[in-house]
């Protein structure tokens, strides 16, 4: 083949002098009438990524201790339920079909993102007596480090989708992310007339435990007035639903379960 190649190219050679074989000249360079590429096309858009990133704002660090004026307990015996990160189309209905059928009102602590894709999901909360809690718009775990208007712009972006989709809906709580208290977090919250609502009991269901172990643990860890943390979005919850019936059942015999107020 090699050879025949050749062979063709020489042929070729004797009528094509001027062009070679394989071409010496490109068709642009064959086409002098062409108008040169650059009076026919726009001008090549300067290279972006020399721009300068606007500067990060520095974070203020996390406290060492949880700042005070955090709700941790019920104030009463009896125990508290808490679902967060919801709402969400796979688990918070099976949440509240459990809940039902138990008898027994929880707290949820939502999303403000979610709230807005599930709004249907919020109204049924809502509509089956159950606590609402301000989460922050996106799940931001360092919202409490930025600047204080950032924290009340999130804060008040969540509670106004909540309302867009409840309009009396009352938001008596707010809990941040990952737990990451600040005083400012805190303080905010307050002149949004919300409580900051922490926990007592966190079996860690986030982390996918077996439903046994998330039992085991409540079981263990839980007092008089704990405020129980529990998830219903954020990923798979299988595993805190399967907990859920037994779990409540023990709760209830041992302490009873109320909504928070
Ligand atoms: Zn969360």
């Amino acid at each position: 083949m090699r050879h025949r190649s050749l062979l063709t190219c020489l042929t070729g050679l004797a009528v094509l002098l001027a062009a070679g074989c394989g071409g010496s000249g490109t068709p642009e360079a064959a086409a002098p009438s062409s108008p040169p590429p650059s009076a026919a096309l726009p001008p090549e858009p300067a290279p972006s990524p020399t721009r300068a990133e606007p500067p990060k704002p520095k974070l203020r660090p996390l406290p060492k201790k949880l700042p005070t004026g955090l709700v941790r307990t019920t104030g009463t015996a009896k125990v508290a339920l808490t679902f967060d990160d919801g709402p969400d189309p796979a688990w918070t209905p099976k949440v509240l079909d459990r809940l039902k059928a138990a008898k027994v009102h929880a707290t949820f602590c939502v999303v403000g993102s979610q709230v807005r894709k599930h709004p249907a999901l919020l109204q049924r909360i809502v509509r089956e007596g159950h606590q609402l809690c301000n989460h922050s718009w996106n799940h931001d775990m360092d919202l409490g480090r930025r600047p204080v208007p950032e924290i009340r712009a999130d804060l008040v972006r969540t509670s106004r989708e909540i309302r867009r989709a409840v309009p009396d809906a009352k938001v008596p709580f707010y809990r941040q992310p990952g737990g990451r208290w600040t005083t400012e977090v805190v303080q905010v919250a307050k002149q949004l007339d919300m409580r900051s609502l922490h926990w007592t009991v966190d079996p860690q269901d986030w982390a996918k435990p077996p439903a046994a172990t998330i039992e085991k643990r409540v079981k263990r860890s839980a007092r008089p007035g704990s405020v129980v943390l529990l998830h219903d979005g954020g990923g798979d919850r299988a595993a805190t639903l399967a907990a859920c019936a037994n779990l409540i059942a023990d709760l209830k015999r041992d302490h009873g379960v109320a909504r928070l107020t």
